[in-house]
């Protein structure tokens, strides 16, 4: 059962202290507080674990500072809707805000390789007015002789550049937990000109060990991959490790899975699941079409398979896009043939626009038939609602 307590619940007022010591009264039931700060309030839940069973949504509504007591219907306990639509989504970090109706566009580089190459990328990212992009310092490779990322070295710089290009985000896959310990030691020490989303690739989505260790910090959102082999349920249980550890701010990114049944392109493209994901969680969701389709082929209309891809997750409201660029994909040491060129960027972006606009039409069509529906006193649900 959840607890969601009134806003701006204060933790040191004695209404608090009540309820806490009823909590602490209730036997075999232990309880975790998860605090959400949102831009304008902070919301704070409690999560009661044990036999909840025995205790009715009613009583425990009636406590001091509770203002719903919500049955946990899934086992993505904090991640999950729990049939309640109206439950905050999302968080604002260092400036900007991610929820399930926003959306952003993390393009940059698959792996960080040269200054030059890095400052050339963010170059492009201003000129076309974005604040978010990928820059991978720690690479996991197939191949133990492949290239494994500059790591920490490459870090001081790579956040130097950010500052000076006005990036607030930069999306950076960690494989072991002192990899975020050398990305706080570089933040700290360069006086933090940028912000970091620390990302879980699709290779380490069941490291429950990793999932643990970076749930437990709550100064990085995090990026979290679907696993390629393994259900969507399982991968958002792994999810829900993260915010079990304590924190809730997990983004959710689909990236195709892995199957002969993608060919020609890397995996097969489940962006059909973004509104699932969207239904069954309350974590934004990411796309990342160059993952999915590892090509940079041009379709006979003239679009690349990427953007295609790209269109068919943000029309189906997708929240965040992760998408390799590269200045010169040639000379690009990890995923080059997939990467799209800092010249095709604007081109990229008003194409992202477009389906956007489309998302957005559809989206409202729905509501404006949600109006029709009740202005015509036909209020039985019908498959829009039934499943809400
Ligand atoms: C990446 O985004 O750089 C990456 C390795 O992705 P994935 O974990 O989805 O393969
Ligand atoms: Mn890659």
């Amino acid at each position: 059962m959840i607890l969601i307590l009134k806003p701006n619940t204060d933790p040191a007022s004695p209404e608090f202290s009540r309820l806490t010591r009823h909590l602490d009264s209730l036997g075999d039931i232990t309880w975790t507080r998860h605090d959400i700060q949102g831009t304008e309030q902070r919301l704070t839940e409690i999560y009661l674990l044990g036999n909840t069973k025995a205790l009715s949504t009613s009583s425990m509504q009636g406590l001091p500072c509770v203002e719903r007591a919500v049955r946990v219907q899934s086992s993505y306990r904090i991640l999950g809707r729990h049939g309640h639509e109206d439950r905050q989504n999302g968080f604002s970090y260092n400036g900007v805000q991610f929820d399930q109706e926003s959306l952003h566009v993390f393009a940059g580089l698959c792996a960080v390789d040269t200054p030059e190459h890095v400052e050339q990328m963010m170059q492009a990212l201003q000129q076309h007015g974005q604040v978010t992009t990928r820059m991978g310092a720690y690479k996991p490779r197939t191949s133990p002789y492949s290239f494994q990322g500059h790591g920490a070295s490459c870090l001081p710089w790579v956040f130097e550049l950010a500052g000076t290009y006005g990036i607030k985000v930069i999306a950076m896959e960690v494989t072991h937990e002192s990899h975020v310990d050398e990305i706080d030691a570089t933040l700290e020490l360069a006086g933090h000109p940028t912000g970091v989303m620390l990302q879980i690739g699709t290779r380490n989505t069941q490291n429950f060990e990793l999932l643990k260790a970076v749930g437990r910090q709550s100064t990085y959102p995090i990026l979290f991959k679907r696993g390629f082999g393994i259900t969507l349920d399982e991968s958002l249980n792994a999810a829900e490790y993260l915010a079990s550890e304590g924190n809730p701010n997990v983004v959710f990114t689909l990236r195709g899975v892995k199957t002969s049944m993608g060919d020609p392109h890397r995996n097969l493209v489940d962006f059909s699941h973004v509104p699932v994901v969207k239904r069954l969680t309350r974590m934004p969701v990411c796309i990342d079409p160059s993952h999915s389709v590892g090509t940079r082929d041009v379709a006979p209309d003239g679009l690349t398979d990427v953007m295609h891809a790209t269109a068919q997750g943000i029309i189906a409201g997708a929240n965040m896009v992760l998408v390799d660029f590269h200045p010169v994909p040639a000379k690009a040491l990890v995923d080059g043939p997939q990467a799209l060129t800092t010249p095709e960027l604007g081109w990229y972006l008003d194409d992202v626009a477009i389906a956007r606009e489309a998302y957005l039409k559809r989206r409202q069509r729905a509501r404006d038939h949600e109006g029709e529906r009740y202005a015509s006193g036909n209020t039985e649900a019908t498959s829009a609602t039934a499943s809400r």
